[in-house]
């Protein structure tokens, strides 16, 4: 055993995903942020070279197997982005009231705008903003080429910034081609999830789905109004959601994302589906040591309302506290798993109980209440019976064991689980022993505990779960 360990072994349900970037790349850096508490990494691919990833992943991986515990690597793929290139003559200020164009091609001082679908979709009245909203235009007249628009709020316009067209649904494709070929890099790697971002259309993640074809976990990025009008059916279409306040909250007015990301914890819950909060959440953590009050209650309100996983972005990726904000984000969230209304507000989302397999996740967890067990052991070849039980945020810990390494690796991001990988159990009588070894080392309750064990027979057949049984730890 490593005297890193108690470090590694988090006591804590909601997990951290720390996004990777320059200055976090390094081996070094890597190995700081998990033990500060990082559970899953982001490779983030709008920025940085295949390369620079290939690098982190090759480093996580090491990591992995030096400490023995699973660790999940997400690739985040840019989407149907929408920037300016270069603004001609260098940074432009402009100012209320000012008129200005924008170009399909270059000509003159109008900014580059490369993207032919805008200036088909766009209608005069529309709003364009640029760089997270700080610039707001209004279309006045357009054509096939070009837009003028007015000024509504100005600012500094620099080469590359983002555009948000809010009031246009713009024909944009899922995937880019960019997003094609990092795709086939990632999953060459074998990142445990993609996340896609501007999702707008249950369809855009059939057409992401039929090209990942299993070999990863699929993560709906929410950062369009469009995606907010079908979101039951992109949560049932995705294996997990993001809540990409970032866009979201250009694209929506800000005083509606704090409703909506209630919103969309509660769905995700309710349909077993993992659930991300994303963005800024320690943003002021990027220049200095310590957050705001209002970012640590941020953060203290996703774990709340029963989140499975906050984010960090620049301050782990190219801020100069990564390792502080990891430890920060650790210490909140455990602060908060541990106040009196933890427990009670998160009983505000219960899932439904509808299912043979959801009563038996439901039952386990009644069980191991009534039997003060410290842990419920899942044996699970997809890992679908571990997130069920997590779904009903019992303070008891969930172990999953799993003979699938890729399975274990994607239970980083589903709150509560701790999962261990270990060899395919063939034989029945074995599986109290497995799963009370497997809590002991784990360092979880003493000899003694009865632990509530649930598994499926036949063995490794996906959705056989049909069986609860109580066992004491250390009888063997
Ligand atoms: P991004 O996504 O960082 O890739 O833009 C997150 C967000 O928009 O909040
Ligand atoms: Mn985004």
């Amino acid at each position: 055993m490593n005297d890193q360990t108690p470090d590694v072994l988090r006591p804590r349900r909601a997990k951290i995903l720390a996004t990777v970037g320059p200055a976090s790349r390094s081996p070094e850096m890597l190995r700081r942020l998990f033990l500060a508490g990082a559970d899953t990494f982001r490779l983030n691919f709008s920025h940085g070279s295949h390369d620079d990833h290939r690098q982190a992943f090759d480093t996580i991986r090491a990591l992995e197997a030096e400490f023995g515990q699973p660790i999940g690597i997400l690739q985040d793929l840019q989407g149907p982005k929408i920037r300016i290139s270069q603004v001609p003559g260098g940074p432009r200020e402009v100012a209320a009231g000012d008129t200005l164009t924008l170009r399909l091609g270059n000509k003159g001082d109008d900014i580059p705008l490369p993207h032919p679908e805008i200036f088909a979709a766009i209608r005069p009245g529309h709003q364009l903003l640029i760089d997270d909203g700080r610039i707001r235009l209004e279309a006045v007249a357009h054509d096939a080429d070009s837009l003028t628009a007015r000024v509504i709020a100005g600012g500094r316009i620099l080469d590359r910034k983002g555009v948000n067209l809010p009031d246009t649904v713009v024909a944009l494709p899922a995937l880019t081609e960019k997003d094609r070929t990092d795709l086939e890099f990632g999953l060459s790697l074998g990142v445990d999830w993609v996340a896609l971002s501007f999702v707008q259309r249950p369809e855009d993640l059939v057409e992401a789905k039929a090209l990942i074809r299993g070999r990863a976990g699929l993560i709906a990025k929410i950062e369009k109004p469009s995606a907010l009008d079908s979101l039951p059916q992109i949560v049932a279409e995705a294996d997990g959601v993001m809540i990409a306040r970032g866009d979201l909250g250009v694209e929506i007015p800000p005083e509606d994302v704090p409703g909506r990301q209630k919103e969309i914890i509660r769905l995700c819950r309710q349909s077993d589906r993992p659930v991300i909060v994303a963005t800024q959440m320690l943003e002021s953590m990027i220049t200095t040591p310590t957050p705001t009050r209002a970012e640590a209650s941020d953060v203290a309100t996703a774990v709340y309302d029963g989140t499975d996983v906050v984010m960090l972005s620049a301050e782990t990726a190219s801020g100069q506290y990564p390792v502080e904000a990891v430890a920060m984000m650790d210490r909140i969230i455990r602060r908060t798993e541990a106040h009196p209304f933890y427990s009670a507000s998160l009983q505000a989302a219960a899932p439904h109980v509808d299912t043979a397999e959801q009563a038996i996740a439901f039952a386990a967890v009644e069980l191991a209440d009534a039997l003060s067990s410290p842990a419920i052991v899942s044996f699970s070849s997809t890992g679908a019976s571990g997130r069920r039980i997590v779904s009903h945020r019992s303070p008891r810990t969930t172990v999953l064991l799993t003979g699938d390494e890729a399975v274990a690796r994607r239970m980083s991001l589903v709150w509560g689980v701790r999962s261990v990988h270990e060899a395919e159990i063939s034989d029945h009588d074995t599986v109290p022993i497995h799963a009370a070894e497997a809590v002991l080392d784990l360092g979880i309750g003493k000899p003694g505990d009865k632990i509530v064990v649930v598994c499926g027979f036949p063995f490794g057949v996906p959705g056989t779960t049909n069986s609860i049984r109580v066992t004491p730890l250390g009888q063997y």
